[in-house]
């Protein structure tokens, strides 16, 4: 297929996003591209991405090789990510739109664990805002479930659970307390620990703590509830995404998807965002080392001078991947 490359939409640590349409149709679509040097991680996405099929989860459309760069063709997400609707709605989400996009996003991490896959990074900026509804993108921290024993730690640590920052697992409890963390960062526009200053303490906190992240004051009742049953620090208490599905929170909510307020932004959405020149996150690889606490921050923390500066704005969180990833995967 013959495609034109459009301009850049996205830019993340591993690639760079861009809008491309076919040189046949004309139809739209994303290209995630890297140098092929460099592209084991999208390899693996793409390896992954190309299972699946659900209406919460961008659609894998291709790839193709050229030029010496690795491109991934995807579905357009036209409004951008849940991270770019925050700042276009003023700094936070109305809550019926946060039940709207919780249920939507349960809907795609069900998919998901129904055929044993773990997404492993599930935040604000790797949500997709697409016309007809929200859809979990970012396959790059992905693993299948068989591989849960082995020591590949990976995502942002703002939304890490307490189980990976202390390298025991990351199972399918992850992603629901990362699902949590989702919810505040959209009721409040804020990561779920924004009074931590210092990254070692931080983790120290998230991981060893007795402390989970403050429920915002205003959601009701039933948003609370939700809250507390995904951030339970003890991964096996944490409802399960098919638990989560059930509750009163997400039960009989109204999509917005055509008719949502979102709509309005769909024509030149990208045309009204500067997109950054660096990625406000910064993805470093790191091999989780060392079995003690000490250790184990240390490698969290280790190499990442973004880490330090802006800790508290969520800049300063970086996301860490292991490089077992790669042999958990078994990419023929
Ligand atoms: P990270 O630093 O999180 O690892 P990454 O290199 O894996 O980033 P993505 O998170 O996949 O890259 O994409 C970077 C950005 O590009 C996203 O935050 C989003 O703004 C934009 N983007 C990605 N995919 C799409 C898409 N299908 N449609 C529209 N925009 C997209």
């Amino acid at each position: 297929m013959k495609w034109t490359r459009g301009p850049v939409i996205g830019r993340g640590s591993s690639a760079t996003v861009y809008l491309a349409t076919t040189t046949a149709t004309g139809d739209r679509f994303a290209v995630k591209s890297t140098n092929l040097s460099t592209s084991v991680s999208l390899q693996k996405e793409q390896h992954i991405l190309s299972q699946l099929n659900s209406p919460n989860i961008i659609s894998y459309k291709g790839h193709d090789i050229s030029y010496n760069t690795y491109n991934l063709h995807m579905e357009y997400a036209p409004n951008g990510t849940i991270s770019d609707m925050i700042k276009k709605h003023g700094g936070s989400l109305d809550e019926c739109l946060i039940r709207s996009y919780t249920h939507q996003i349960l809907m795609g991490l069900d998919y998901l664990h129904m055929n044993n896959i773990v997404h492993c990074d599930i935040k604000c900026q790797n949500v997709l805002v697409c016309e007809n509804g929200v859809k979990i993108g970012d396959f790059g921290c992905a693993k299948f479930v068989e591989n849960r024993g082995n020591r590949a730690f990976s995502g942002t640590p703002v939304f890490m659970a307490p189980e990976v920052v202390r390298g025991e697992e990351q199972g399918f409890e992850a992603d629901v307390w990362a699902l949590g963390c989702v919810v505040i960062e959209m009721a409040t526009g804020f990561n779920p620990w924004p009074e931590i200053d210092d990254p070692i303490s931080g983790l120290y906190r998230i991981g060893y703590s007795g402390e989970v992240p403050e429920l915002p004051r205003w959601l009701s009742p039933e948003g609370k509830d939700f809250l507390e049953v995904c951030l339970r620090r003890d991964a096996r208490e944490r409802c399960t995404v098919k638990e989560l599905l059930r509750h009163p929170f997400v039960v009989g909510v109204k999509e917005f998807a055509k008719n949502s307020p979102t709509s309005v932004l769909n024509q030149d959405f990208w045309g009204c965002l500067e997109v950054p020149e660096t990625s406000p996150e910064t993805t470093q690889i790191v091999e989780i080392s060392g079995e003690s606490p000490v250790e184990r921050i240390r490698w969290l923390v280790k190499d990442s001078p973004l880490c330090l500066p802006n800790w508290i704005d969520e800049e300063g969180w970086i996301m860490i991947r292991s490089d077992q990833i790669e042999e958990s995967l078994k990419i023929s």
